[in-house]
């Protein structure tokens, strides 16, 4: 048999004032400046924690044949270019079209593109269309927004379990025996799914603790236990403007077993419905948290600045909460890394070792949510420069060749070093920091960005984490954007509505 495998992956926050070209869809090809396709594409997911991986595993495992059209993978920022977009699409869709025997997809499932806020269900809906009777399996990041396009194209489903993503591998496989098994003949899977009409706030998300975890032991214990082929919970991405966001449980039954998958559903709709209230995370000035901070006794103390993160949409360039540390005196600082080309570019050239003051960050304007950059002007010496290339060893995303592009380190004195990179990278892996010289264990704070992905490779070093609620387009305050486009009533926008 042949199948094709792809991998197309954003994470769209559409309040984000960066737009997403072709070019950003670089991460994970080694500094290649955009998709990398065929042999290429099959050389940078081998041996990576993706559901790709899986694919190519499994395939190869039953001495089947594939090819890899795409592997287009960014970091998560504003609405895709329809250029992009159509590219992409158009490289799954022919090599499906060229024959193939199934289908395998690690896709994301909140990309909004140009006029496609359904992207992933309008590729699905296109492959459908020149292969009507080939199955389908995709994999999905936990953040997936869903549409009645994307189940209805689809043969079988599954989504992360986790959050940090470390089993992203694991999902691949899922969804991939479950198609392996219709393709023997061995089951009929049908797909049953419900949008709860919620919108949780990420930093309440991760199935490591509650209200998300009891309902998502459920949902991996009915599918271990082989009451239904697959079951999976998505927490959603609520930073989107469109229709479809919310809540989801999508279930793979078997057809023979279809009413054991109904009641499953019903059951995990039902837990996450009834514990609506505690998915919403109570915010705390950031001069407070920062206050705190200060008292705790020794390091490493993670300050995580959740408002501006650039693995949900942010620029990383807002510098409000290293402005506050700084005014707050904290000494002993890692910071960053911050994204501004423009600054590295001037220290680059000022080389190690110079004295220079520099305005950092604050170039990107977020009109969405009213708000407007403000550089933060640093004095200090160019501590280092680097090419900004690392590779993960940490569990999230394991193996993965990142690059921060050229990135320079900037000591300010008080023992506060603050990065500066050309290309957002969220810190999920300590390496961005440590590849540069950085010993983390002997730093007392690490003020970084990002909302959960940190806890993968920051968590053990950690002895306090402090959340702190920086400005940006990932505020977790959704009175802060002006939603037009979300079907309404949605939870906790309106707070006392009442499913039908
Ligand atoms: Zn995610």
């Amino acid at each position: 048999m042949r199948f094709v495998i792809a991998l197309m992956r954003h994470e769209t926050n559409t309040f984000s004032p960066l737009p997403t070209p072709l070019s950003s869809f670089c991460r994970g090809t080694g500094g290649n400046d955009g998709p990398v396709y065929g042999e290429a594409a099959i050389r940078a997911t081998e041996n990576t924690n993706s559901a790709a991986a899986a694919f190519m595993d499994l395939v190869r495992e039953q001495g089947d044949e594939f090819v890899m059209p795409l592997l287009a993978n960014s970091v998560p920022s504003g609405v895709v270019t329809r250029d992009a977009f159509e590219h992409m699409a158009l490289t799954i869709v022919s090599a499906v079209r060229d024959g193939c025997d199934a289908v395998l997809l690690d896709l994301h499932g909140a990309m909004v593109a140009d006029g496609y806020p359904d992207a992933e269900g309008e590729l699905l809906r296109r492959i459908r269309a020149v292969a009507p009777a080939v199955p389908i399996a995709v994999a999905l990041d936990f953040h997936a927004n869903f549409s009645a396009t994307l189940i209805e194209n689809a043969t079988a489903i599954a989504g992360y379990c986790t959050y940090p993503h470390i089993d992203v591998y694991e999902t691949g496989a899922r969804a991939a025996r479950t198609l392996m098994a219709a393709l023997r003949g061995e089951v009929a899977p049908v797909l049953l799914w419900r949008r709860l009409p919620m919108l949780t706030h990420m930093l309440r998300q991760t199935p490591r603790e509650q209200p998300m975890k009891d309902i998502m032991d459920r949902a991996m214990a009915a599918e271990a236990k082989g009451e239904v082929l697959n079951a999976s919970v998505f927490g959603g991405f609520p930073l989107a403007d469109i229709p479809h966001v919310g809540l989801s449980v999508v279930i793979v039954a078997d057809a023979r077993h279809r009413a054991a998958g109904e009641a499953l559903l019903d059951e995990l709709c039902g837990m996450a419905w009834d514990r609506r209230a505690d998915f919403i995370f109570p915010l705390e000035p950031m001069e407070t948290s920062i206050a705190h901070a200060k008292t705790l006794d020794a390091g490493p103390i993670v300050l995580v600045d959740h408002g501006d993160n650039c693995g949900a949409g942010g620029p990383t360039d807002e510098m409000s909460v290293l402005a506050e540390v700084l005014r707050q005196g904290l000494e002993d600082v890692v910071a960053g890394p911050f994204w501004d080309p423009q600054a590295v570019a001037q220290l680059v050239e000022a080389g190690e070792g110079a004295d220079v003051t520099v305005a950092v960050g604050g170039k990107t304007d977020m009109p969405a949510l009213g708000l407007k950059g403000q550089p933060l002007t640093l004095t200090g010496r160019v501590w280092r420069i680097t090419d900004g290339n690392y590779r993960v060893t940490g569990p999230m995303f394991t193996g993965m060749q990142l690059s921060l592009g050229r990135t320079a380190v900037l000591d300010i004195g008080g023992g506060v070093r603050v990065f500066v990179c050309e290309k957002p990278q969220e810190p999920f892996d300590a390496g961005l920091f440590t590849h540069a010289g950085i010993d983390l264990d002997r730093t007392r704070y690490i003020l970084i960005k990002s909302r959960q992905h940190f806890r993968a490779g920051f968590e053990p070093i950690a002895r306090h984490i402090v959340l702190v609620a920086g400005p940006g387009v990932c505020s977790s305050d959704y009175a802060d954007f002006p939603f037009r486009h979300l079907s309404r009533p949605i939870y906790p926008l309106e707070p006392d509505m009442t499913l039908d």
